[in-house]
């Protein structure tokens, strides 16, 4: 498995590589025999083209009854979707698995190109992928805004956006046919709009964006260097009134930013961070209890070392009898002090 640059391969030509997938899987999609099409889920559906579905867990031609769910089904994810999807939404949104395969297989991401609030990223591969690199798209839907935002300096203006709705697509097998479908209805599909119901791989319509999209969420999120690439971006549109930000990362960068990002960083979900946080606010306050209270007794000073055994030194011996106490009330004080 590539952990660092080694399937970057070369940036130039990538984005003719991400146009050609597109152009070929689209015309796949064109002559599909099988898709279920938006006025066929509304009801005008012939059983006589006999197609399949899983929904209830075993492959079976599907019903009018179905069409109901799915109807539902539609529903209930247009609720969740509802007022678009940030980089953090989808994380929380998608599917364990998705996230579990995301932090081991898909260890790094980076920004490509950006032309205004659309960036490219590339991801490497999964251990059994027939390719090695994958294109993500990243639309940022409030980069107009970023740009205007004068009060703010692009660095903080990228950290603001990134936080922001965003549009998304990847080229790889499961988005186009797990989640493509989501994204169309949620408003939030960044490449070929889908209009086929996926009543075989995900009749229930749950989770969100494939391993390669949660790797660039998490980048989106959390990445130094994705919020730099941003800003740079904002500066260009900020010096350019006709609006036209292009931005292409250099080979040479991309590389340095690979090499240097060697531990895969983590794909947390809202709550992983709450219960992280939780975890760390219960170290401290544990921490801060030793040491109003601690219950290991503390390493005995010299002097404390010196008065076991009943010895007081010579010094402080001849201190009590400066003082005006009695031989016997300094070997009382001694003897106390066993
Ligand atoms: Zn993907």
């Amino acid at each position: 498995m590539a952990t660092t640059g080694s399937w970057l391969g070369k940036l130039a030509g990538a984005a003719g590589e991400a146009k050609a997938r597109a152009a070929s899987e689209k015309a796949e999609r064109l002559a599909a025999p099988s898709i279920l099409r938006p006025n066929e889920i509304t009801g005008e559906y012939d059983a006589s083209r006999l197609l399949m579905t899983t929904l209830g867990g075993e492959i079976r031609p599907l019903t009018h009854d179905d069409l109901a769910a799915f109807r539902r089904n539609v529903g209930t994810a247009q609720k969740r979707l509802k007022g678009g999807i940030t980089a953090r939404k989808v994380l929380d949104l998608s599917w364990a698995d998705d996230r579990n395969r995301a932090q081991s297989q898909i260890r790094q991401a980076v920004p490509m190109s950006a032309s205004n609030g659309r960036v490219r990223f590339v991801t490497s591969a999964g251990p059994d992928s027939k390719v090695s690199r994958h294109h993500v798209t990243v639309e940022f839907m409030s980069f107009g805004a970023s740009v205007s935002a004068g009060s703010k300096t692009p660095l903080q203006a990228a950290g603001w956006l990134r936080k922001q709705p965003l549009k998304f697509d990847c080229d790889c097998e499961r988005h186009t046919f797990w989640f493509r479908y989501i994204s169309t209805i949620g408003g939030f599909n960044a490449g070929r709009a889908e209009t086929g119901f996926p009543k075989i791989r995900n009749p229930g319509l749950s989770g969100v964006g494939c391993k390669h999209v949660l790797r660039v969420m998490a980048e989106v999120e959390s990445a130094g260097t994705v919020a730099l690439f941003l800003s740079k971006v904002i500066a260009r549109g900020r010096e350019n009134d006709d609006g036209n930000a292009k931005v292409r990362q250099a080979q040479r960068d991309a590389e340095a930013q690979l090499a240097a990002n060697k531990r895969p960083r983590e794909i947390k979900t809202t709550t992983d961070r709450q219960k992280a946080a939780a975890a760390a606010r219960e170290r401290r306050a544990l921490a801060q209890a030793v040491t109003a209270n601690p219950s290991k007794p503390k390493k005995p000073t010299a002097a404390t070392r010196r008065m076991a055994g009943g010895g007081m030194n010579k010094a402080q011996l001849a201190l009590l009898a400066k003082m005006g106490l009695s031989e016997q009330q300094i070997a009382a004080i001694n003897a106390a002090g066993k």
